[in-house]
C-alpha cells in the first residue's frame, strides 16, 4: 500500500499548485483525480461559451514570474479551451502528471490516531494512506442534478453545461431547451442562440449581467506583463482579489449628479467591479434598490419587447447577492426571432416527456435539452467522500451548516485541510488569488510542522465556532443573506441554508490568517 506525506484530492487550479508547492519543499505529495485530466472547473465545464468573469490576465497563476511571461491570454475573458490548455501546460511544465493518478474517486478517509495517518479508499477498491489530506476538491465540482419528473422518458438528447460530452454537441438547426439562467446558462444561451434552429429558455430566476466587453487584448496583455508584480500584490490585499477599486462615497451620500455617471463608468469598463461602485450597495437596500434599477434600466435598453425586458429583470433579491454574470450578449440574443423565454413561476414546469417539456399547459417539443442547474456548491465534494474519524463523520458535524476555522481546518479532523473551505473568502473573489493563498498558507503549515518534528495539526473547538460566528456576523451585516443562492445552500433541497463564505474580503481575511500563523498557528493544536 502507498503511503505518502501528502495526499492532495482533486487536479484543478488547487490541486496543481498544491503539488508543486509540497514537491518544491520535498515532500512525497501525490494527487488524486476523478477525471481523466487536469483542469478541474474548466476539464468538466466544457458547454459552448464558457468562459472565465475574472479577466484572464488576473484569473492566473502569480507563483512564477516566467509561466506569467511566457503565457499569452488571447483575450480579456479566455475561453474554456483556453483556460484548459492553460492548465495543461502548467501541468507539463512543472512535470506534476507524474505523481497524479487520474480517473480515480476518493470515497473514504479514515482517519487513524495511533499512527497519525489517513487512510484514502478509492473507487478503484484500492487504499492509501498519508500524513496530511488536502481536499483541493472545488467549491462548485459537485453538479445538482434536480429530480424532474419524467426525465428518463425524454427521447432527444440531455446535456448538462457541469459535464458536457468532450467531443461536442452539434446544435446546428435544432429546437433546444436551456433550463437555468445563472452563469453557465447565460453564457449558454449567448453562443448557441445563433446557431440553434429554435431556443427556448426555462427561467425560475432572472440574473443580472454586466457587460464583459471582451475581445482580443495584445496591448493590454504587454502592458500587465510589465507590472504583474504591481498587478499581484494589489489582488492579495484586496477585497475581492482582483483590479476593482471601490467607490469611497456611500451613494446615500454621494451628490445626486455623480450616481449615473460612477454607473456609467463602470458600466463601460465592464466586469464584476461594478457592485463596488459605492460601498453601501452591499450593506444598504436604499443603495443597493438604486444601483439594481440602474440595470434593470440597461435590460430594457437593450431588450426590445419590455413585456420581455421585465420578465429578464431581477426583482426578488438584491444585486450582487448573487454571483452577478459577466455577459457578451445576453439581453440582445431575446430580439431574435427564434428565442423564446418562459417564466417557470408562471408556466411551472410539470414534467419532461418523451418529446420535450410540459410546462404550464403547453407540452413544448425539443431535440436537445440542456440543462445548467448549477452546483452543490462549498460543501458538495467535501460531503460526498465519506470523511471519518472514529465513529464521527464530517457530513454528520456539518449537518446544520459548515464549521471550519478560516475555511481551512475542522475540528475533530485532524490533518486534513481545504482549499477554498467554507467560511474563507474563496467563491466570493477571483478564486486564483484565493486558492493560491491558502495553498500557500497550507504549505507553510506542512512545513512548520516538519521543522518541529511534529506530525499532528487540529483546529481548536473554541477558534473554530469563534470563526464560524464572525464570518455569519459579518454575512449578516450585508444583503448576501437575503438572497436564495448557492452560497446560502438555498438551491438544494433539504441543504441547511447558511451563509458559507466569508465576506470580510480577501485582503482582511489574509491578515488575519497571516495573523494565525505568525502567532505559531494560533487557534491550531499542534502535537
Ligand atoms: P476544481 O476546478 O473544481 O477542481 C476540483 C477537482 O477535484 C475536480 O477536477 C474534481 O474532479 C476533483 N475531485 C472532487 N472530488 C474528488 C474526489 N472525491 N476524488 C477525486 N477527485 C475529486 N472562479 C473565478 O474566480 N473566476 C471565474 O471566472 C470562474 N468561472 C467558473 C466557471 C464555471 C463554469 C465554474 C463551474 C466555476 C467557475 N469559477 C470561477 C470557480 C472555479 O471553480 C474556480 O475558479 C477554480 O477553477 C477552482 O479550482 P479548484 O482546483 O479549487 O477546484
Ligand atoms: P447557478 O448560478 O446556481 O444557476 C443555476 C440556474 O438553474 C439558476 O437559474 C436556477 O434558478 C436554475 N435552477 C436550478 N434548479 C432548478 C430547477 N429545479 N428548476 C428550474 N430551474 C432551476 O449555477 P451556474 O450557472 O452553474 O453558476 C454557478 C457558479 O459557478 C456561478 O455563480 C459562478 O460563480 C460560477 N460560474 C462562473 C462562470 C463564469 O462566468 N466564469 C460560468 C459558470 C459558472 P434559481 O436562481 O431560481 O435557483
Amino acid at each position: 500500500m502507498s503511503d505518502h506525506d501528502v495526499l492532495v484530492i482533486g487536479a484543478g487550479f488547487s490541486g496543481l499548485y498544491q503539488l508543486h508547492s509540497l514537491r518544491g519543499l520535498g515532500f512525497d505529495a501525490h494527487v488524486i483525480e476523478a477525471g481523466d485530466d487536469v483542469g478541474g472547473t474548466w476539464y468538466w465545464n466544457r458547454y459552448p461559451g464558457a468562459r472565465c468573469d475574472i479577466e484572464s490576465i488576473e484569473y492566473s497563476y502569480s507563483f512564477d514570474a516566467d509561466l506569467e511571461q511566457e503565457w499569452n491570454w488571447s483575450e480579456r475573458y479566455a475561453a474554456q479551451p483556453e483556460l484548459l490548455s492553460y492548465a495543461r501546460h502548467v501541468a507539463d511544465r512543472f512535470d506534476l502528471r507524474k505523481d497524479i493518478t487520474f480517473g480515480t474517486r476518493v470515497q473514504k478517509l479514515e482517519w487513524d490516531e495511533v499512527t497519525t495517518r489517513w487512510r484514502v479508499f478509492t473507487n478503484d477498491g484500492a487504499s492509501r494512506t498519508a500524513r496530511h489530506v488536502v481536499a483541493a476538491t472545488g467549491c462548485l465540482s459537485v453538479p445538482s442534478r434536480p429530480d424532474f419528473a419524467g426525465l428518463d422518458d425524454f427521447r432527444g438528447e440531455i446535456h448538462w453545461t457541469s459535464s458536457w460530452p468532450h467531443e461536442g454537441v452539434d446544435l446546428s438547426g435544432k429546437r433546444v431547451a436551456v433550463v437555468g439562467t445563472g452563469s453557465s446558462g447565460l453564457q449558454t444561451i449567448t453562443a448557441i442562440a445563433p446557431v440553434v434552429g429554435e431556443l427556448t429558455v426555462f427561467q425560475r430566476t432572472p440574473c443580472f449581467a454586466v457587460p464583459a466587453h471582451n475581445g482580443p487584448i495584445v496591448k493590454r496583455l504587454a502592458a500587465a506583463k510589465k507590472r504583474y508584480p504591481e498587478i499581484r500584490q494589489h489582488n492579495r490585499t484586496s477585497p475581492d482579489g482582483f483590479q476593482c477599486h471601490g467607490g469611497a462615497v456611500p451613494l446615500l451620500e454621494a451628490e445626486p449628479g455623480a450616481i449615473q455617471p460612477e454607473f456609467d463608468k463602470r458600466w463601460d469598463e465592464g466586469g464584476l467591479c461594478f457592485d463596488r461602485s459605492f460601498p453601501d450597495i452591499l450593506t444598504d437596500i436604499r443603495a443597493n434598490e438604486v444601483a439594481a434599477d440602474y440595470v434593470r434600466s440597461r435590460i430594457r435598453a437593450k431588450v426590445q419587447d419590455q413585456e420581455l425586458a421585465e420578465k429578464l429583470s431581477p426583482r426578488s433579491y438584491p444585486i450582487a447577492s448573487k454571483r452577478m454574470c459577466v455577459d457578451t450578449g445576453y439581453y440582445e440574443v431575446y430580439n431574435q426571432s427564434n428565442v423564446s423565454l418562459i417564466d417557470i413561476n408562471e408556466q411551472p414546469i410539470h414534467r419532461f416527456t418523451e418529446h420535450g417539456i410540459l410546462a404550464g399547459e403547453t407540452a413544448h417539443e425539443f431535440d436537445v435539452i440542456v440543462l445548467a442547474t448549477g452546483f452543490d456548491a462549498m460543501t458538495g465534494a467535501l460531503n460526498a467522500m465519506e470523511i471519518r474519524n472514529g465513529d464521527k463523520t464530517l457530513k454528520d458535524k456539518w449537518a446544520h451548516g459548515p464549521r471550519t476555522y478560516l475555511g481551512l481546518m475542522s475540528a475533530g479532523f485532524p490533518n486534513l485541510f481545504t482549499v477554498c473551505g467554507p467560511q474563507s473568502p474563496s467563491v466570493l473573489s477571483n478564486m486564483l488569488t484565493s486558492i493560491e493563498y491558502h495553498v500557500e498558507w497550507i504549505t507553510a503549515a506542512l512545513q512548520h510542522l516538519r521543522d518541529q518534528g511534529l506530525t499532528r495539526m487540529e483546529a481548536v473547538p473554541e477558534n473554530e465556532d469563534n470563526w464560524v460566528d464572525t464570518t455569519n456576523d459579518l454575512a449578516d451585516l450585508t444583503l448576501m443573506p437575503r438572497a436564495a443562492s448557492w452560497y446560502m445552500g438555498a438551491n438544494i433541497p433539504g441543504k441547511q441554508r447558511v451563509f458559507m463564505p466569508f465576506v470580510g474580503g480577501v485582503g482582511l481575511y489574509r491578515q488575519i490568517a497571516d495573523g494565525v500563523a505568525v502567532a505559531r498557528y494560533h487557534g491550531f493544536e499542534l502535537a
